[in-house]
């Protein structure tokens, strides 16, 4: 798709411009929250398996600092450009702000292909990616904190801690100067399954809001509603199984080579192992195939899920929608044109830039982990069970009757790092959600949730700004 017709940067100053309307903040200070403060293009040779040197496009764009470091994935795509990384870390500033995580917006691009490379090739060009980064001081715990994104994952966060504190020795805080690690190297459980997570926790928070349901024609809850997810990495994957394991109905997932379709609902591990098998996600047993992908966004359902890439929704097939509620998983899935489409519609968009924060969220909470240098949970786990055995105990013997052992396990549970981390995440969505309704609610002339959501993120952003007294 040539840059001539679409800009997704542009999509978003647009869908920024319409919100900043809604707010009474100076011109200036406008301009200056919406623009990209630092671009950085790098091209690099790396030496291929059989002797050929290849160049590499890469970047990394640092949207905002008006809070320290900026914080954003990478991503390994042919669609890597500079007009998408510009996009991505703008919606990053503005996604952080609203999550109340205390960082500003920043996201890299490597322009390649991951399949059509060797581990080892991989391996080289992430290397020589961070090398280039640490140069130009564009990467470190107060600078800039990478993560995994589209076609990245906890192996390239190996490598990239791994060059980072090779290149900084004796950096005590070198941990933290990318999030999404495997555990074993400074990772926080919980990390993999956030974004979907978080996905799952907003959309909740959305459908138990009886009026706004009733508007739409749905009873509130997610119990019995019917799920549509496109896209079956990461994002998609856990998405579908949180829905599913809260009783809603996943009747379609869908990915490159075309859609499978079931009425009494699909399990997601199952869908996943067949593919994994077969090399496709059609002919799963008892499902029907839908040979065009993309037909699959199109289905009778209550709650449509695009997780995989941007522009999925557009004016060409806006129309054909018929989903309720969207969730817009993956960044910038809607374009403007499809939005106002399904908004006149009475479509109700929940927004990227704050629904798929789950990941962010939980690399601050790795962050916080790899600057404090203990496992979340160390320090009081054993304590609260202790205490907790110590009342359940009490309270047996002052009532004369005692629990089931299931009943005690549960009760004496001290919190893991999991279950901590889920919780933050729980918190942090159900608050976000709420923040953005309210918004939206008191100021009816407001048109949208992603409206609403930037009005939320605008004034956040210039709050932070006016407090560093950048404009006095
Ligand atoms: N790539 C993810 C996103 O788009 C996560 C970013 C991060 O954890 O820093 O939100």
């Amino acid at each position: 798709m040539s840059n001539e017709q679409y800009s997704f940067f542009h999509n978003v100053e647009r869908s920024f411009d319409k919100a900043a309307e809604f707010t009474k903040w100076d011109k200036g200070l406008l301009e200056q929250i919406k623009a990209c403060n630092s671009v950085y293009r790098m091209r690099f040779p790396v030496k291929m398996d059989d002797g050929r040197i290849e160049v590499i496009e890469a970047y990394r764009v640092q949207h905002s600092q008006h809070k320290s470091p900026c914080k954003g994935g990478i991503r390994f795509s042919e669609a890597v450009d500079q007009d998408e990384v510009m996009a991505l870390a703008s919606l990053m500033t503005y996604k952080c702000a609203i999550v109340n995580v205390p960082f500003g917006g920043a996201k890299g691009g490597i322009k390649i292909n991951p399949r059509n490379y060797s581990t080892y090739e991989l391996e080289k060009i992430t290397r020589r990616y961070t090398s280039e980064l640490v140069k130009k001081n564009f990467i470190g715990p107060g600078i800039d904190v990478p993560a995994p994104d589209y076609g990245t994952g906890e192996r390239e966060m190996a490598w990239i801690v791994d060059t980072y504190a090779s290149l900084k020795p004796g950096e005590i805080d070198a941990a933290g100067c990318v999030t999404g690690k495997p555990v074993s190297q400074g990772g926080v459980r919980g990390r993999k399954e956030a974004t979907g997570l978080g996905v799952f926790y907003g959309v909740r928070e959305v459908c138990n809001m009886a009026d706004r349901m009733k508007k739409l024609g749905l009873t509130p809850g997610v119990e019995g509603k019917r799920v549509v997810v496109q896209g079956l990495g990461n994002v998609g994957y856990h998405s579908a199984k949180f829905f599913r394991e809260h009783g809603s109905i996943v009747i379609a997932i869908a990915e490159y080579e075309g859609a499978i379709f079931n009425l009494n609902g699909l399990n997601e591990e199952a869908v996943f192992q067949h593919r994994k098998s077969t090399g496709s996600i059609l002919n799963f047993p008892g499902a029907t195939n839908i040979v065009k992908s993309t037909d699959a966004l199109e289905l009778e359902c209550d709650i449509l899920i695009p997780a995989a890439l941007e522009n999925v929704i557009n004016g060409n097939n806006a129309d054909r929608i018929k989903a309720k509620i969207i969730g817009e998983a993956a960044n910038g899935p809607l374009t403007p044109e499809a939005d106002a489409i399904l908004n006149k519609k009475g479509t109700l968009i929940v927004p990227d830039m704050y629904l798929n924060a789950g990941g962010v969220t939980v690399s601050y909470f790795e962050w916080l982990k790899n600057l404090s240098h203990v496992r979340y949970g160390r320090l009081e786990k054993r304590f609260t069970e202790n205490m907790n055995s110590h009342i359940l105990t009490q309270m047996e013997s002052l009532t004369g009757k005692t629990v089931s052992d299931a009943e005690r396990k549960f009760i004496m549970h001290g919190a893991e790092e999991v279950d901590l981390v889920h919780s933050g995440l729980e918190e942090t969505m159900i608050t976000a959600t709420q923040e953005i309704i309210e918004i939206w609610d008191k100021n009816p002339e407001i048109p949208d949730m992603r409206t609403a959501a930037y009005v939320c993120a605008i004034n956040k952003v210039a709050i932070s700004y006016n407090e560093l007294g950048i404009f006095p």
